[in-house]
């Protein structure tokens, strides 16, 4: 998708502050963090959200979470952290390219606003 910023990220012709890349996904620092650690995990492939998962799509979203938690462990949430995967407009979605962000470092609360 030419106009949509993650992709921008996963092909490099947007700058990001990469942490973890692989064949399939990428994740890089958030612009705006809300947390000490704040990481947006995506898949390179353009899927707008959750809501145009696909059986094909079951391996990539899985490794994605293996991912999530490898990263975890590496930034030292070793106390617990949040994975927020924000759906459609009412959901908080502003990127409409799939995506998984890492809470943590600090006490998180409930409910979400
Ligand atoms: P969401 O509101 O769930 O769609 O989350 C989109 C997230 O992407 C927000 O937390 C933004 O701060 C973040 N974001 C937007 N543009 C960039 C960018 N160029 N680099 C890193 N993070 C970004
Ligand atoms: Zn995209």
């Amino acid at each position: 998708m030419s106009d949509c910023i993650f992709c921008k990220i996963a092909s490099k012709d947007l700058p990001s502050k990469i942490l973890f890349e692989d064949e399939m996904s990428l994740a890089f620092l958030d612009i705006n963090p809300v947390a000490p650690i704040h990481v947006i995990v995506i898949p390179k492939i353009h899927i707008d959200s959750i809501d145009e998962m696909k059986e094909e799509h079951l391996l990539l979203i899985g490794q994605i979470h293996l991912t999530i938690k490898k990263l975890a462990k590496e930034l030292g949430l070793s106390d617990g952290y949040r994975i927020i995967n924000n759906c459609g407009a009412l959901g908080g979605q502003t990127v409409n390219h799939l995506h998984f962000h890492i809470l943590g470092g600090r006490q998180l609360q409930w409910p979400p606003g």
